[in-house]
Order: C-alpha cells, then sequence, then structure tokens
C-alpha cells in the first residue's frame, strides 16, 4: 500500500491549525470557525479605517433589509462598540409572497436575541398611503418593474430619516459582490461619472446629504453569507421576488464563471480600481454642467432633477401650484422598536 494515500487534505486554521470552515484565496488564508468570526469582525474595523468611514463617536445607522448582508453588518458593528441603530423600511411587497412580512420578522428575530438594540421602521403604506407595488403600477416611472420606484424611494427615505434623527453616517451592507458587479457595469459602458462617484464612502458634499458607506465593500458574498452563519443569524433568505432578471444578477454570475478560472479576480478588480483612483493613475469627472445640485422646493433634498426631486414628483401634477405641491406630497412618519435591555 502507498502511504500518501487518498486521504483528503482537510485545509487547517492558519492561527489553532484546528480543521478550517473557510478558506480565502484572495487572502491565501483558511480559518477555523472561532478564528474566522475573528477576523472578519477585524477586517470590518480595518477597511472602516483604511476608507476613513466613520469613527468611535459616531451616530451610525445601518440600513437592514432583514438579509444576511445587513444583519451580518450591524452584528459586528455592535460588537465593535459603534453606536448603530437599524433602520427598516417596510415595502408592502407581500402579495403572494410576504416577503416584506418574513424580512421584518427576520430583523425582529435578530434584535430579540441582541438586547438594547434600536430599530426605526418606516412602513411604505402607513407613510406614503401606498406600498411600492401600488406606488410602482401608479406612476410612469414604475412601469414594468418596481425596482427604479423602490430604490429612489428607499435613497430618499434612508437621507431624510438619518439627517432629521441626527445620525453622522448611514451604512449599507453591500459587499465586493454588489460593488464588483456595478463597477463592471458601468465599465462597460464607461459611465465616468458613475465610476467617478463609485467608492466604499461618500462624503456629504451637501448639506442635505448624509454621509454613507459600505463596510463590507471588501467581503465576497459567501464570506458575509459564512459569518451569518457560524454567528447563527437567521435572515431572510429569499431575494426580493421583484429582482429576479435583474441585470446585476447577469453580471454577478459573469464575473463568478471569471473567478472560478481566476481565483481572485473579482477582489482584484474591484480593490484596484479604488487603489488606481485613489493614487490618481485613473480619473473620472462628472459630466461638466450637469451636475448642479438644488434643494428641492418641497422636501429640500438636492436634486438634479430641477424645483421638485423625482421623489416628490411623484405625488405632484403638473396643473398644482407649489402651496398645492407642497400638500400633496406625504411626510415621513416611522415608529422605533428596541429589544428589550439585559436589565428590563
Ligand atoms: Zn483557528
Ligand atoms: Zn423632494
Amino acid at each position: 500500500m502507498k502511504k500518501r494515500q487518498t486521504q483528503a487534505r482537510v485545509p487547517r486554521c492558519k492561527k489553532c491549525g484546528a480543521p478550517a470552515v473557510i478558506y480565502m484565496r484572495q487572502h491565501r488564508l483558511a480559518l477555523c470557525e472561532t478564528h474566522f468570526q475573528e477576523w472578519f469582525v477585524n477586517y470590518t474595523q480595518r477597511t472602516i479605517e483604511k476608507y476613513h468611514m466613520f469613527g468611535p463617536e459616531d451616530r451610525v445607522l445601518v440600513a437592514v433589509s432583514g438579509g444576511k448582508d445587513s444583519l451580518a453588518l450591524w452584528d459586528v458593528l455592535t460588537q465593535l462598540g459603534y453606536r448603530a441603530d437599524g433602520l427598516y423600511i417596510g415595502l408592502g411587497i407581500d402579495e403572494g409572497t410576504q416577503y416584506s412580512q418574513r424580512s421584518l420578522e427576520a430583523v425582529r428575530g435578530f434584535m430579540a436575541e441582541r438586547p438594547g438594540l434600536r430599530l426605526y421602521v418606516v412602513d411604505m403604506k402607513e407613510a406614503y398611503g401606498e406600498t411600492i407595488p401600488e406606488l410602482a403600477r401608479r406612476v410612469r416611472r414604475g412601469r414594468g418593474k418596481p425596482c427604479s420606484v423602490c430604490g429612489l424611494s428607499k435613497r430618499h427615505i434612508m437621507n431624510e430619516l438619518a439627517l432629521r434623527e441626527g445620525f453622522d453616517v448611514l451604512v449599507t451592507g453591500h459587499n465586493l459582490d454588489d460593488e464588483a458587479a456595478v463597477l463592471f457595469q458601468n465599465t462597460l459602458r464607461w459611465q465616468t461619472g458613475y465610476l467617478a462617484r463609485q467608492s466604499p464612502v461618500l462624503e456629504a458634499t451637501h448639506p442635505g446629504l448624509v454621509r454613507k458607506a459600505k463596510p463590507f465593500c471588501r467581503f465576497y458574498e459567501r464570506e458575509v453569507a459564512a459569518y451569518a452563519i457560524v454567528r447563527g443569524i437567521e435572515y431572510q433568505y429569499d431575494e426580493c421576488p421583484f429582482s429576479v432578471g435583474a441585470t446585476t444578477i447577469y453580471y454577478k454570475e459573469l464575473l463568478n464563471q471569471l473567478e472560478r478560472h481566476s481565483p481572485g479576480s473579482k477582489f482584484q478588480f474591484y480593490t484596484q480600481f479604488l487603489k488606481a483612483k485613489k493614487k490618481g493613475l485613473i480619473t473620472f469627472h462628472e459630466p461638466e454642467g450637469e451636475v448642479v445640485l438644488r434643494p428641492c422646493r418641497i422636501c429640500g433634498q438636492p436634486t438634479t432633477a430641477g424645483e421638485i426631486c423625482a421623489f416628490c414628483r411623484m405625488w405632484v401634477r403638473p396643473d398644482m401650484d407649489l402651496e398645492e405641491a407642497k400638500r400633496s406630497v406625504p411626510s415621513l412618519t416611522f415608529r422605533v422598536e428596541t429589544s428589550e435591555s439585559e436589565e428590563g
């Protein structure tokens, strides 16, 4: 019998030698469950510092959807000691699927095991009188797919709530797969304006805008999923039913094919882009004269769309005067839920 027969090589944790649960080719790093959790939390902190996202004194608002990325992010920021509250927007995507309902339940389940968390809940139907599917059916922008109306509404609500409640930064759970897919899409079309703005942190360039950051932008999606699993986070597994066939999903599949042939390529594609931009090796400019931001006459949020921003316009008819228009746009309402503190 040969000596070194068939025993499959189990990767060993680089820190302690125990069997590894994950091997990250782009870092040449295998880790056991314990050391992977530790590494994941520390690497998030390094990303926050590397891109100057926020500091220990800042109030952080985490956009939580109930999916793995946003819940894992909230979990990590809490472990790191940041003052991080959650924001959940109830989109009302429930027809036949209960998608939004199940998402909120995932967020509440997460909070129930973590005392002392605060969650802002904005319900589209309660605040604005219409769910996202209803809004999309009514306004021209929503024809076909509600994703455009949904993205617009979420951006508007997140920004307004963050500013109104005095948060210093809004964070989202976008991971490297998300960022690489957007970068790929924008590069294929040489969308220079988008390429100029794609960044792990977006400064508040205008008093009506909140700073935005993506602390998970250097994690592969599978790493975030692994973290959520080892932490026992019960997240909403399903994607939004409207996202089926979305262009970004197609680009993600292409990049995954590339990754299989050439491991680490997603990581290189994204991080080398950021590095080259930072060093000034590649520069992109916004199209001249087109990026004048003015406050919306109704809500005050900066807009490039003229007098009234695209969000407010969903409630305004062209024949309305300004006073009538102001009365027609519903104002943001929300409630706050807290998970019981340990003493309680
Ligand atoms: Zn270990
Ligand atoms: Zn507006």
